[in-house]
């Protein structure tokens, strides 16, 4: 398995996910020359891509939806209303448009998408598997729901939200009152301490890799999420060294798994 956030927060989101052969996009928020540069810096040709999965129609998961489209013909999948609340909706390719309920899978990936809560038609999550491993993206969610934290268990690579320190949105005086209402609401994203939390809770493999993602440029700070999550995580037992290894993921960098990492499943070849 290959994990490589391409770019996270506000601006644009894009991750590329590999199991077996088959290469998936979760959400295309930048660009799609973006995408296919940042890509090929990973040894990773566009065209090998075999499908888009979107998470929901905000702007920053979408933005390169067209191009991708019209250009490389890739196939996407999301709800039927996130579909259709997309502002480019009419730009895309019925063809290309895959509207999914529960599960899918796309050549060597078996996907279920999960609901989240957040302000948007029908916003989800993804859980990938393959051969015993599973790798999970959830951002964009107001809290963690019973059903985020169940799909969260057993992933080998989780690539969670953490968007804002509560103190830093709290006191941000450019953040009107009401967007801070909204970011902090139960439809909003999830702070620094709830991401921790999600992973003190979640049911854990022998190792796993945690990438954290979205995280807000004026109310986060790369170290400060870090450090906060970290703490929580092993003030309540969770070893960092042996079981549980975290980074954080950039706005406009790509953050991959550590190189040369290959995830496999025990017993698996
Ligand atoms: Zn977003
Ligand atoms: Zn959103």
């Amino acid at each position: 398995m290959r994990v490589s956030v391409l770019a996270s927060g506000s601006s644009g989101n894009a991750t590329f996910i590999q199991m077996g052969e088959t290469k998936l996009l979760v959400d295309a928020g930048i660009s799609a020359r973006r995408i296919k540069k940042s890509l090929a810096e990973i040894g990773v040709a566009i065209e090998e891509l075999q499908g888009i999965l979107i998470t929901h129609e905000h702007r920053d998961h979408i933005n390169g939806l067209v191009t991708l489209t019209k250009k490389y013909q890739l196939p996407i999948y999301s709800r039927a209303n996130t579909f259709r609340q997309m502002y480019c909706r009419d730009l895309l390719a019925d063809h290309c448009c895959n509207a999914i309920v529960d599960c899918l899978a796309i050549g060597d990936i078996r996907i279920e998408s999960f609901s989240i809560s957040h302000d948007a038609a029908d916003p989800v999550g993804y859980s990938l598997y393959r051969q015993g491993l599973k790798c999970t993206v959830a951002t964009d969610l107001g809290f963690v729901t019973t059903g985020v934290q169940k799909a969260l268990d057993d992933s080998d690579v989780v690539v969670l939200e953490a968007n804002h320190d509560v103190d830093l949105l709290q006191q941000n005086p450019a953040y009107p009152q009401t967007l801070k209402q909204r970011i902090l609401s139960n439809r909003g994203h999830l702070s620094n301490q709830d991401a921790a939390w999600a992973l003190v809770k979640m049911r854990k493999k022998k190792q796993c890799k945690v990438l954290l993602a979205h995280l807000s440029d004026e109310n986060n700070k790369p170290d400060l999420a870090y450090d906060t999550i970290c703490k929580i995580v092993s003030k309540q037992g969770c070893d960092l060294i042996a079981n549980m290894d975290i980074k954080v993921t950039k706005p406009d960098e790509t953050v991959s798994l550590d190189d040369g990492y290959n995830l496999r499943s025990e017993g698996v070849g």
